[in-house]
C-alpha cells in the first residue's frame, strides 16, 4: 500500500502475472487533445460515462483531491522517464462507493500515454468501508493516532493504548507533545515537522513516552491528510520495537541513541563542556569508558537494562553511549588532600562498581566481565573529547584474555592503582591469615613519672615490594571495609598482653586501644561490640581507653551519648585521638563525651616558647583543663618539645623521646625504660620556698598577643591576672580592670561598631602594667609573713637568671597561711 501513492517505477521486465478478482482495462490518454478512454466497460461502471471518451479533467474529477496531485505528478514523471509506472488510487465510482485501483502507465509516443487500469478492491457501501477501516484501523500491531490539524489527539486504536499505557479519555484534546520523552535534540523534532510540510509525511524511528513516564523505542510514520473538506489531520502509524531491540541497536537519532537511550558521543561531550562545575585539582572529573559483556541471548534487552541502571545512577553526573556496545560516564570527585589522590580516585571507582550490586545479576555480571578505560580531567582545559579517547585508548589495551579488568590512560595513576590493588589483596590475607602483630607505645605521665598505659598499635607482615606505612595499610583496612575485623582481631591480642604488661610496668599500667568507625557498620554497632570484647576479655573496664579518630561520624544522637555515657560508667576512658587534624572541633568537647584528649603530632613539631604551636597547644591544653580532660601529645621526639610541653602543664606524653612502638617481646628486655629527663635546675626540690604558692597551670601571654585572646582567658577561667612573658622574661601582668578600660559594652555584641570590631586586635602591652614585685623564686615560705608587709600581691617570681618562674596570688596565700594559722 505504501508504494502505490507515489507511483513505483518498475522496469519492463518485472512485470508478474497476478491474480485478479476483477478484470482490467485498457486506456489511454492522448495529451494533445486532452482526451481519456478507455473499454465502455470500465468507463461506465467507473466513471459512470456511456461515451468512449471523456476529457482528462473529468477523469481527475474522480479522484478525490490529494490524490490529482499526485495522480499528475506521475503522469509527468512516466513521460520525462519513458518508463513503465504503477499509480494507485481511490476512484469516487457510481455504482459502489468507490473503487481502489492501479493504472498502469506506459509511455507510447511523446504525447500518447496507454496502459490498463485494474480495481484491486471496490468497496460496494458505507457500511463495507467502515469495516474495512475498522480493522485497518484497529489492528493488532501497529498502534494508530489521529489528530487534527493542532495535532490534538482525536482518535487512538486500543494497541497505541497498550503500549502506551494511556487510555484514550485521558489523552483526547491533548496535544501529541504528551509523547514526547524529551531525549532527542529539538532538531530532531524540527526535521520532522519539516518533512511533514514538505513531503506531506514522515517516517524514522522515535523515543516515546509512556503513561508511567518510562519511554521505548518505535519506528513511527505520519502522514499529513487534507482530504479536501477545509480540514487536515494527522495519521500516525507506530510499530514498538521494545520487543524488537535489535532493530535500533547501535542507531541513533537526535542525539540520542535509541536502545540505550543515552546521548550520543557528541551530544555527550557537549553535556560534558555545558556543566557549569568548575574543575580542578581539587575537583576532579573522572572518565571511564566500559565496554561491558552483554550474555547472548538477551544482549540488547541487558544493553538497555545496563543503561537505564546507568541513568539512575546518582555517583555519575553524565552518561553516554559511544557505539559499539561501550559507553562513557563521568564522575566528579572532590580531592581535599592530595596525598589521598589515588586513593580517592581508585575509592570512587570502586564504589561505582559496587553499586551495580543492587542492579539485575546479569547487569552487574557484564559491567564485572567487561572491561573498563580511565581517564582523569584535572581542568577545564583538558577537552572532554580528549579525555574520552584516552580513556577509549586504555580500554583498548585491555585485552579480554587478561585478568586485568581496568586500564588507566595515565601510566603514572595506572601503577599507583596497580599498587593499592596489590595492598588489598595484602592487608587481607594479613587479616585472614591472623599474621597480624600488636605492638606497644609507652604513654608516660610525666607528672607522675611513670608510665600510664600503652597504646597497642597494629603491625602488618612486611610486603617483599611495595614499601608502605602502617598508616597507609590501615587506611586501606578500611577501603575494604575490613577494620572492624581488624580492630576485634586487634584489641583481642592486645588485651589479653596487659596483664603482662602489668607485670613488667606496674600493676597501674592500662592499655588503650584504637577504633576506626571508617565502616559500614554502624557506630552503635562498633561500640557495643567493643564493649562485649572488653567483657569478654576480663579486663577491667578501667584499665582500658578507646580511642576514636573519626569524630565526624558522631551524630551526637541521644542514643550514642547514653551508650557513650554507659560505656564511661563502666570505667573505660574515651580519647579523641588525632585532635587537632581533620573534623574535630571544640564544640563538641564540650558534649562530655571524652576523658581524654590525644594532641596530634602535627601541632606540636617545632614547638618552642614563643611559637604560634605553643599558644596553640597552651589554649588547646587550659580549655582540656577546664573541661576536665586529660591531655595527651602524640609524637613527641626531642627534649624542647618535652620541656616546652611539660611547662604548658600537660599530662601525658607518648613519643619515640620516650620509646617507639615495641613487640611484647621486646618489652621483656627494656632496661630503664621511660625514664623522665633530668634537667638542669628546674627539677631541684621546690619544697619549702615560696614557689610552692605559684598558681599551677597558669596562661602566660605574649606582649604582641591580642585583646581577644585575654578575653578568652578571662570569659573561659576564673583567672584575675595574667602574666604577659617574652624570651621567659615577665614584662607585666594584665587583670580583669585593665582589659575591660579598653572595652565597650556594645563589643561582643549585635550592637558591635567596626572601630569596636578593630578594638579586638589591640596589642597586650598596650594594656598590661609592670609588675609590682618581683621575688627570687627560692625564698624560704617562713619569708611570706615579712614579704607580704613589704610587696604587694601578685608576686612574679623569676630564677636567678631572672627567667620568670610563676605568678602567687592572693587566693593560695591565704589558703597557706590559714593552714599555718598566721
Ligand atoms: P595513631 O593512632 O595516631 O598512632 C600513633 C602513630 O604515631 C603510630 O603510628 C606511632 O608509631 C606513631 N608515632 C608514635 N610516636 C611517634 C614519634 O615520636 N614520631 C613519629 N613520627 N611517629 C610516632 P603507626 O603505628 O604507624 O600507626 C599509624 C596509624 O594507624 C595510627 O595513628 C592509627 O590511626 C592507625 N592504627 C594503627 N593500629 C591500628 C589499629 O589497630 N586499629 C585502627 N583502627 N587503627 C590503627
Ligand atoms: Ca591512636
Amino acid at each position: 500500500m505504501g508504494q502505490g501513492n507515489s507511483g513505483k517505477e518498475v522496469s519492463n521486465t518485472q512485470q508478474t502475472s497476478r491474480w485478479h478478482k476483477y478484470e482490467s482495462y485498457s486506456w489511454q490518454l492522448d495529451l494533445t487533445t486532452q482526451e481519456f478512454s478507455c473499454e465502455p466497460q470500465a468507463m461506465k461502471s467507473l466513471f459512470g460515462y456511456s461515451q468512449p471518451t471523456i476529457s482528462a479533467k473529468e477523469l481527475l474529477k474522480r479522484l478525490p483531491p490529494a490524490q490529482r496531485n499526485k495522480a499528475r505528478e506521475v503522469l509527468r514523471a512516466a513521460i520525462s522517464t519513458h518508463r513503465v509506472r504503477y499509480f494507485h488510487c481511490c476512484i469516487m465510482t457510481p455504482d459502489s462507493l468507490f473503487s481502489y485501483v492501479e493504472f498502469k502507465i506506459t509511455v507510447e509516443e511523446h504525447s500518447l500515454l496507454k496502459g490498463t487500469l485494474l480495481p484491486c478492491l471496490v468497496i460496494p457501501s458505507d457500511i463495507v468501508a467502515a469495516e474495512i477501516f475498522y480493522a485497518m484501523f484497529e489492528n493488532f500491531h501497529h498502534g494508530m493516532l489521529v489528530t487534527d490539524e493542532k495535532t490534538r489527539i482525536l482518535a487512538c486504536n486500543r494497541h497505541f493504548e497498550k503500549s502506551t499505557g494511556y487510555v484514550l479519555e485521558d489523552i483526547i484534546g491533548k496535544e501529541t507533545s504528551v509523547f514526547n520523552a524529551e531525549k532527542l535534540s529539538s532538531d530532531y523534532y524540527k526535521n520532522l515537522w519539516d518533512g511533514i510540510e514538505n513531503n506531506g509525511h514522515w517516517s524514522g524511528l522515535i523515543l516515546t513516552k509512556r503513561a508511567d513516564g518510562s519511554t521505548f523505542p518505535q519506528k513511527l510514520t505520519i502522514h499529513k491528510v487534507s482530504p479536501g473538506n477545509g480540514e487536515s489531520y494527522f495519521l500516525g502509524l507506530g510499530t514498538d520495537l521494545s520487543d524488537h531491540l535489535q532493530c535500533v541497536d547501535d542507531r541513533q537519532a537526535g542525539g540520542v541513541d535509541l536502545l540505550t537511550q543515552l546521548p550520543t558521543s557528541d551530544a555527550f561531550l557537549n553535556n560534558i563542556e555545558d556543566d557549569p562545575q568548575p574543575i580542578s585539582q581539587e575537583n576532579i572529573q573522572i572518565i571511564l569508558a566500559l565496554q561491558p559483556q552483554f550474555p547472548e541471548p538477551n544482549a540488547q534487552e541487558t544493553k538497555r537494562q545496563f543503561a537505564s541502571y546507568l541513568l539512575g545512577n546518582k555517583l555519575i553526573s553524565h552518561a553516554g553511549y559511544i557505539g559499539d556496545d561501550r559507553f562513557a560516564v563521568v564522575m566528579k570527585v572532590a580531592i581535599a588532600d592530595k596525598k589521598q589522590g589515588i586513593r580517592l580516585i581508585r575509592q570512587a571507582i570502586k564504589t561505582f562498581f559496587q553499586s551495580f550490586k543492587h542492579s539485575q545479576s546479569s547487569v552487574a555480571l557484564s559491567l564485572k566481565q567487561g572491561l573498563t578505560g580511565v581517564s582523569i580531567r584535572y581542568s577545564r582545559d583538558m577537552a572532554p573529547k580528549q579525555l574520552l579517547s584516552h580513556a577509549v585508548q586504555a580500554l583498548l589495551e585491555l585485552h579480554s584474555g587478561q585478568d586485568k579488568r581496568v586500564a588507566f590512560y595515565d601510566r603514572n595513576i595506572h601503577e599507583q592503582v596497580e599498587r593499592k590493588k596489590c595492598l588489598e589483596i595484602w592487608v587481607e590475607e594479613s587479616i585472614e591469615n591472623d599474621s597480624l602483630q600488636v605492638f606497644f607505645q609507652p604513654i608516660v605521665d610525666i607528672k607522675q613519672g611513670r608510665i600510664d598505659k600503652f597504646e597497642a598499635l597494629c603491625r602488618f607482615p612486611k610486603h617483599p615490594q611495595i614499601q608502605t606505612s602502617t598508616q597507609e595499610l590501615i587506611n586501606t583496612v578500611e577501603d575494604i571495609d575490613k577494620i572492624v575485623e581488624l580492630d576485634d582481631a586487634l584489641n583481642k591480642k592486645a588485651l589479653s598482653c596487659l596483664p603482662e604488661l602489668q607485670s613488667l610496668f606496674g600493676q597501674h599500667v592500662g592499655i588503650s586501644i584504637n577504633r576506626s568507625f571508617n565502616a559500614k557498620q554502624d557506630i552503635m554497632a562498633i561500640l557495643r561490640h567493643t564493649t562485649q570484647s572488653i567483657d569478654d576479655s576480663g579486663i577491667p573496664a578501667n584499665k582500658v581507653t578507646i580511642e576514636f579518630t573519626e569524630s565526624a561520624y558522631f551524630a551526637g544522637d541521644r542514643y550514642q551519648e547514653e551508650l557513650l555515657a554507659s560505656m564511661r560508667k563502666a570505667g573505660v576512658l574515651i580519647a579523641v585521638d588525632d585532635f587537632g587534624t581533620g573534623f574535630t572541633s571544640f564544640d563538641y568537647l564540650n558534649k562530655s563525651y571524652f576523658d581524654v584528649l590525644k594532641i596530634d603530632q602535627s601541632l606540636i613539631q617545632g614547638i618552642g616558647a614563643k611559637t604560634r604551636q605553643y599558644h596553640v597547644v597552651n589554649a588547646i591544653v587550659q580549655l582540656a583543663q577546664k573541661l576536665k580532660l586529660k591531655v595527651v601529645v602524640e609524637g613527641v621526639e626531642t627534649l624542647d618539645e618535652y620541656i616546652a610541653l611539660r611547662d604548658l602543664g600537660v599530662d601525658c606524653i607518648q613519643g619515640y623521646f620516650f620509646s617507639k612502638p615495641l613487640s611484647i617481646d621486646e618489652l621483656r628486655n627494656v632496661e630503664d625504660y621511660c625514664t623522665l629527663p633530668v634537667i638542669d635546675g628546674s627539677s631541684e626540690s621546690s619544697v619549702g620556698t615560696i614557689s610552692e604558692l605559684v598558681t599551677p597551670n597558669l596562661p602566660r601571654v605574649d606582649p604582641g598577643e591580642s585583646l581577644s585572646l585575654i578575653y578568652t582567658y578571662f570569659s573561659a577561667d576564673e583567672l584575675n591576672v595574667l602574666p604577659v612573658v617574652e624570651t621567659n622574661q615577665c614584662v607585666g601582668l594584665v587583670d580583669r580592670v585593665a582589659m575591660n578600660l579598653h572595652m565597650t559594652p556594645s563589643m561582643g555584641t549585635d550592637h558591635e561598631t567596626n572601630k569596636e570590631n578593630s578594638i579586638w586586635q589591640k596589642a597586650v602591652h598596650r594594656m598590661m602594667s609592670p609588675p609590682h614585685a618581683v621575688l627570687d623564686w627560692r625564698l624560704p615560705l617562713g619569708e611570706v609573713k615579712s614579704l607580704l608587709k613589704t610587696h604587694a600581691l601578685p608576686w612574679v617570681l623569676v630564677d636567678s637568671d631572672s627567667r620568670f618562674k610563676g605568678l602567687v596570688e592572693q587566693e593560695r596565700l591565704i589558703q597557706y597561711l590559714v593552714g599555718n594559722e598566721i
